[in-house]
């Protein structure tokens, strides 16, 4: 299951090497990148830089591409608007990058400079870094299933280039750490494009064994009988109607075997949604495929815990169902008893979702004693309508979690706005045949995205701190406003590794 796309690698300067003829020059717009900074790169391409701002100013949107060619070492310049010095944040250098980078691959370079002297704000380091994350993600392509385009590079090599060598060295070690991270993003986005007659629950289960064999992690994948065996009804029932039965993948990283503290991700992988027989539209259910967004990004996170071998416990549970519409799906109505032992009024078979996390976090506090719990779903409609595609909805019963979370977020650029799980809520999933209703009912829009999080809350013990993470909007990019393009984004797994790193993994 793996996309095309164009990899970007990342190296010093050999002693001696010849530098690539195309060379990238990021630069503040405002105020303007002071010239001694901009002398020292001009001595590389005969005053190119310099000369390319006498006639042009730079634009001020991050991101803004100006060139021209040279007459020195290298022949060509590339500026990079990282826009007004005092505002800038890792992800306008990100966002700058996947310009450049989109521009390398348009015009079919394979070999670039990297001047980076000029990449200073949150620290040299960082930006460098943030840089590489960002081109990284840009690369992203799925294009599995069709032939490469003429001439598009599949791997660019970028050369780090600055006035100071030891600015390289430095650079390269936090390049390191997030392009492993980006890798493991795009490894997300590639399985969440998977179409659904390729991507069901038994082939995203052979997907995370083929993982567990690459990374070392252990596998267990629990199918039909186990799943009737444990009472798990609920993602059964979700299941039941497709010709792939649901399962439950489970991947193990212990990377502090001594260490009592396990923290366990959820993710939902619905591989394809039609919305059962509470059927959706048919405008744009091809995007339906992406509601695995929850469980690809658990699956991307273990991937990196593992290569950047992180000092935690960390057990990954993808619950995968398709939600089909057939004489054995499930029906508007049935009642469910879930593994935990309450009873669920299907009054929406569209919001199956929280049935299938339901079930995985009451398996996940039974069997793995999880000292933090969290869950990452494309849940509700509603969180988008509530906070667009800027933030993620973050729903918790833990404040020094919802905190860590937060913080993890705000670094990251993978932004959190926690959602209040106030008992007024509870109202809306009253049912009168069982426990609860599995939705407040059709048309009831009131407090959608909040109504998923109340659902869930009922199966989280009350001294387990849990997250439940509703990543609807923000999982694609219809727009193609970030810098990945318009794809899926990943979202999920550079924020839960910064969040385990915060906790000292
Ligand atoms: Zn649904």
């Amino acid at each position: 299951m793996h996309p095309n796309g164009t990899a970007f690698t990342f190296a010093a300067a050999e002693k001696g090497a010849t530098i690539p003829t195309t060379l990238i020059v990021p630069l503040f717009a405002k105020p303007q990148s002071p010239l001694e900074l901009v002398a020292r790169v001009d001595r590389l391409c005969g005053d190119a830089v310099t000369n390319l701002l006498a006639a042009q100013s730079l634009g001020d949107k991050v991101g803004q591409l100006a060139h021209t060619t040279a007459s020195g070492a290298c022949r060509r310049v590339l500026l990079v608007s990282l826009g007004d010095a005092a505002k800038l944040e890792p992800h306008h250098v990100r966002q700058a990058a996947a310009a450049a980078a989109r521009w390398l691959v348009s015009e079919k370079i394979t070999s670039v400079a990297l001047w980076i002297d000029t990449l200073t704000g949150a620290g040299i380091d960082q930006a460098v870094a943030e840089w590489a994350h960002g081109m990284a993600v840009a690369g992203f392509k799925f294009a599995a299933y069709r032939k490469p385009e003429d001439g598009v590079p599949r791997k660019i090599t970028v050369q780090l280039r600055a006035s100071d060598g030891g600015h390289v060295q430095r650079a390269l070690a936090s390049v390191k750490e997030l392009t492993t991270i980006a890798d493991s993003v795009n490894y997300a986005r590639g399985l969440a494009h998977q179409p659904a007659n390729v991507c069901n629950p038994a082939t995203l289960a052979d997907e995370a064994r083929r993982l567990a064999k690459a990374a070392r992690l252990k596998c267990t994948v629990l199918g039909p009988p186990q799943l009737r065996a444990l009472k798990m009804n609920g993602l059964l029932a979700v299941g039941q109607g497709a010709l792939h039965p649901a399962c439950l993948i489970q991947l193990e990283y212990r990377g502090a075997p001594k260490a009592r503290a396990t923290t366990v991700l959820v993710g939902k992988a619905i591989t394809f949604d039609t919305g059962g027989y509470s059927i959706k539209p048919s405008a744009g259910l091809e995007w339906l495929k992406f509601d695995k967004c929850g469980g690809a990004a658990v699956l991307g996170v273990l991937r990196a815990a593992a290569a950047l071998k992180l000092h935690c416990n960390l057990v990954g549970l993808v619950a995968a169902a398709e939600n089909a519409i057939s004489e054995r799906a499930y029906r508007p109505g049935d009642i469910l008893t879930l593994m935990s032992g309450k009873t669920v009024e299907v009054n929406n078979t569209d919001a199956e979702g929280r049935l299938i996390l339901a079930d995985a976090l009451t398996y996940a506090q039974q069997k793995l004693k999880p000292t933090t719990l969290i869950d990452l779903a494309t849940l509700t409609g509603g969180v988008g309508v509530a906070l667009g595609k800027a933030a993620a909805g973050l729903m918790c019963n833990d404040d020094a979690l919802a905190a860590d979370l937060g913080e993890a977020g705000r670094r990251t650029h993978e932004r959190l706005w926690r959602l209040p799980l106030w008992d007024d809520y509870r109202e809306l999933i009253k049912s009168t045949e069982a426990d609860i209703k599995n939705s407040a009912g059709a048309g009831k829009r009131d407090a959608h995205a909040i109504v998923g999080g109340m659902f869930l809350k009922e199966f989280v013990a009350d001294d387990i701190p849990w997250a439940h993470l509703d990543i609807a909007a923000v999982a694609t990019d219809e727009n193609g406003t970030g810098p990945g393009g318009k794809n899926a984004t990943g979202f999920g797994v550079r924020l839960l590794i910064e969040f385990l790193r915060r906790r000292g993994g």
